[in-house]
């Protein structure tokens, strides 16, 4: 019943994860999907090698089949900065006037405030394939591509 662009959007979640973890990248600049395809858009201060790449694409896969738990909460922006700290934060800052949150947490990886529909383990996105990454020295800017298979085996 799960969307392949709901299981495409989670996979964000969990390549940021990666990326954050391999390349220390904090500030995801801009997402996009569209059915089994991806973009994530992070600042980052140099372009990474070939291998930290591929390592980053082995650790989304590696979360992928621990088919970690994908929890969505709700809470007061407050308790959310406590907890989480500017952590939950894009590059671009929510309006102050919002003051409660839906948060995306897939515990030890990722943690973001996000209204969007999201699997509820990472292990039914499937996988996650790296198709394409650019790198933007003027912008310090990288994108990843990624697309994911159109159906999960036995779906
Ligand atoms: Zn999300």
């Amino acid at each position: 019943m799960t969307s392949v662009e709901v299981r495409a959007h989670t996979a964000l979640h969990v390549l940021k994860g990666a990326v954050s973890k391999v390349l220390g990248a904090k500030w995801t600049a801009g997402v996009w999907v569209r059915e089994n395809r991806g973009r994530l858009t992070v600042q980052l201060e140099r372009k990474p090698s070939p291998e930290e790449l591929a390592k980053v694409e082995e650790e989304a896969n590696r979360k992928i089949e621990e088919n970690a738990p994908v929890e969505e909460l709700e809470m007061s922006r407050a308790e959310a900065e406590d907890r989480w700290g500017d952590a939950i934060y894009d590059l671009f800052p929510l309006p102050a006037s919002i003051t409660t949150l839906k948060i995306l947490h897939i515990p030890g990886w990722n943690v973001n405030a996000c209204k969007a529909a999201h699997t509820g383990t990472t292990g039914e996105i499937g996988s996650l394939r790296i198709v394409k990454t650019r790198y933007r020295p003027s912008k310090k800017l990288l994108e990843l591509s990624f697309e994911i298979p159109q159906n999960v085996g036995g779906a």
